[in-house]
């Protein structure tokens, strides 16, 4: 079973305490977007075999939404931060670089996906 520390309440919450809220870190478009940038909002995902930012919210908790670093493949987490950031904490990409080389965080705030 998955367990995901929560940031907020400091309580490991099993799976079916949590929501699944889909990929961290999109960079919303609305008005004044192109086309295709409109499009990749709604509805491009990344879908990597490996390291996954992901939102949750312990819904059966504090209520909170939440991002985990998980790894698709091993299902290993990395770590649970606050949702209220653009990137993962520098901390939590170390511990992912350190267990996994060559991987790197990469801005998506620019990308065109
Ligand atoms: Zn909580």
């Amino acid at each position: 079973m998955l367990i995901l520390h929560c940031p907020y309440c400091g309580v490991d919450a099993e799976e079916t305490e949590l929501h699944a809220g889909g990929e961290a870190h999109l960079k919303r478009f609305g008005p004044g977007s192109s086309d295709e940038e409109f499009e990749g909002y709604l509805f491009h995902r990344e879908n990597p075999k490996g390291v996954h930012f992901e939102r949750w919210r312990h819904v059966n908790g504090c209520g909170k939404w939440f991002h985990a670093a998980r790894c698709t493949n091993t299902l290993e987490v990395f770590g649970t931060y606050s949702a209220q950031v653009f990137e993962p904490p520098q901390e939590l990409q170390d511990k992912i670089s350190a267990k996994r080389p060559g991987w790197e965080w990469r801005d998506l705030k620019g990308s065109d996906q």
